[in-house]
């Protein structure tokens, strides 16, 4: 069992090493160059086991140990480096150069000692010395301390990466960070089983390396094919001009691009507000309103060899063509100078309230005497006197949203007063009346309007129907102007 496991661990690191060059020249990261000193250091290690074990004399015996020492030394370090650039651990160049020089250094020592040196003659049996063979300092201190020092490492990567773990949000990256984790378990209990001697005298760190190596190699594999789709990804979606947010199967979102950031700042995983602001956009084709901003939603499947992943939905800012097509609507409906609706409008609405089956009023204006006002003052001040009639319906408008006010003809106008009836529509007309003559108008001062009610009545079609409320304005005029005639 000793001997086929030594001789399984010897060809399998061998076998992965020659893996590693035969793949070398494709890397381009540092996480593969890290695995690959990594791999390096545990061949040598293993290989300088391999010839401990198998050795037929002390001389061939003490050169194993220091050619194993020498993957042994770089081995930590290098998973150090590795597990934290893998976990995007902060660690400053300036610290890992340092790191790397101390090892540089203790690899020259203990490849310039003489092999005799690595062991020293106990009462009854050779012991290591350690990494420190110049050093002749018993068994002791500097072996610790470089004992020491490995743990350190080993703690640090497993603290940043399980810091790592915590905060990761992709699912595959948990994954594959947990992979990393269980680098540093291995490599932990390799060390702790061998220092505890539980395993007699098979050194379980080099076959714990060699665990080590394969799950890192399992890492990278991943990591390399989720790092370039994540930049190919990142790359297109954060150059669109629209906002992209993919919801998976469960309805969580599973990325966004910074344009929908922008949309939605802190935009989180499970955002039910967003998710069905988006879905109800969907649905209604409309624009959507978020602050100052008009968006159009589309929504298409997230699929993978026909099978549904989720949904993708793309954010698309309309707010300018949003806003032209309002203000072009509003300009055709409504007269220029006044703001109140057009002809056309106002007979639409007519038509509409008609329609609805309900009492429908009309009240139709006449400014008194208009044309002395233009002929005493001049068009400028007549239109003053068109505005102040306009403000005091559409005030009116204001507080019942339900009523309509438009501008009929010249000085004429027309009041739509759906679910109204003529007594009320009287009342509305008396009051609008009461208001316009207590305007003091510069130059032109007080003037007054006539005004015609009447009520729909079955059987009337739109042109029936205003010529009655012409008829009445009419009898106003007839009576003096200046006062309200219901037909
Ligand atoms: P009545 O009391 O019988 O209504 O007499 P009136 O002088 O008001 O006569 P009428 O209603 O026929 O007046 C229409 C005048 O309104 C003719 C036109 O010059 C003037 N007018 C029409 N549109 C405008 C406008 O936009 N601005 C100005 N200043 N005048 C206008
Ligand atoms: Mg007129
Ligand atoms: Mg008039």
């Amino acid at each position: 069992m000793y001997n086929f496991l030594l001789w399984f661990q010897g060809l399998s690191t061998v076998a992965v090493f020659a893996t590693m060059i035969w793949f070398f020249p494709s890397w381009k990261n540092r996480i593969h160059s890290y695995l690959f000193i990594y791999t390096l250091s545990v061949t040598v290690n293993n290989i300088g086991y391999f010839i401990v074990m198998t050795a037929d004399n002390k001389t061939d015996s003490l050169w194993g140990t220091k050619i194993e020492y020498m993957g042994k030394l770089f081995i930590t370090c290098a998973l150090l480096f590795f597990m934290t650039e893998y976990t995007g651990a902060r660690i400053s160049e300036y610290t890992k150069r340092t790191i790397a020089i101390i090892h540089v250094l203790i690899g020259i020592l203990v490849f310039t000692s003489d092999t005799s040196k690595l062991y020293y003659e106990s009462t009854d049996k050779w012991v290591e010395t350690g990494l420190f063979p110049h050093i002749e300092f018993d068994h002791g201190i500097f072996y610790y301390l470089y004992i020491m020092m490995v743990a350190g490492y080993i703690i640090y990567a497993l603290v940043s990466s399980i810091r790592q773990l915590v905060n990761e949000r992709r699912h595959k990256r948990k994954i594959q960070t947990a992979i990393i984790i269980a680098c540093g378990v291995v490599m932990a209990l390799g060390i702790i089983l061998y220092s505890t001697g539980i395993m007699g005298g098979y050194d379980s760190t080099t076959i714990s390396y060699l665990i080590c190596l394969v799950l890192m190699i399992i890492a990278t594999i991943k990591y390399d094919l989720i790092a370039a789709l994540d930049a190919v990804k990142n790359y297109i979606a954060d150059n669109m001009t629209e906002g992209i947010v993919a919801v998976d199967t469960d309805g969580a979102i599973i990325y966004h691009n910074l344009i929908a950031e922008r949309i939605y700042p802190g935009l989180k995983e499970n955002d039910e507000r967003v998710l069905t602001q988006l879905l109800e956009a969907v649905k209604s084709e409309d624009a959507i309103n978020i602050k100052k901003n008009y968006y159009k939603v589309e929504q298409s499947d997230l699929t993978d060899d026909k099978k549904v992943l989720g949904k993708l939905y793309v954010i698309d800012d309309v707010t300018i063509e949003y806003n032209h097509n309002k203000e072009l609507q509003l300009r055709s409906i409504t007269d220029g100078m006044t703001g109140l609706f057009n002809r056309t409008e106002t007979l639409r609405r007519i038509e509409e309230a008609m329609n609805a089956g309900h009492h429908v009023s009309l009240v139709m204006i006449d400014i008194d005497n208009f044309k002395s006002v233009n002929d005493s003052y001049g068009h400028d001040v007549g239109d003053t006197v068109i505005k102040g009639i306009s403000k005091v319906m559409k005030d009116l408008t204001i507080l019942d949203p339900k009523l309509s006010a438009g501008r009929w003809g010249g000085e004429e106008f027309m009041l739509v007063m759906p679910r109204t009836s003529v007594e009320d529509a009287k009342e509305a007309a008396e009051k609008i009346r009461e208001e316009f003559a207590a305007i003091d108008f510069q130059y032109a001062g007080h003037r007054t309007v006539s005004l015609g009610v009447t009520e729909f009545v079955e059987g009337d079609d739109a042109d029936g129907f205003c010529k009655r409320a012409d008829e009445a304005l009419y009898i106003s005029k007839q009576e003096g102007k200046n006062r309200t005639t219901i037909k």
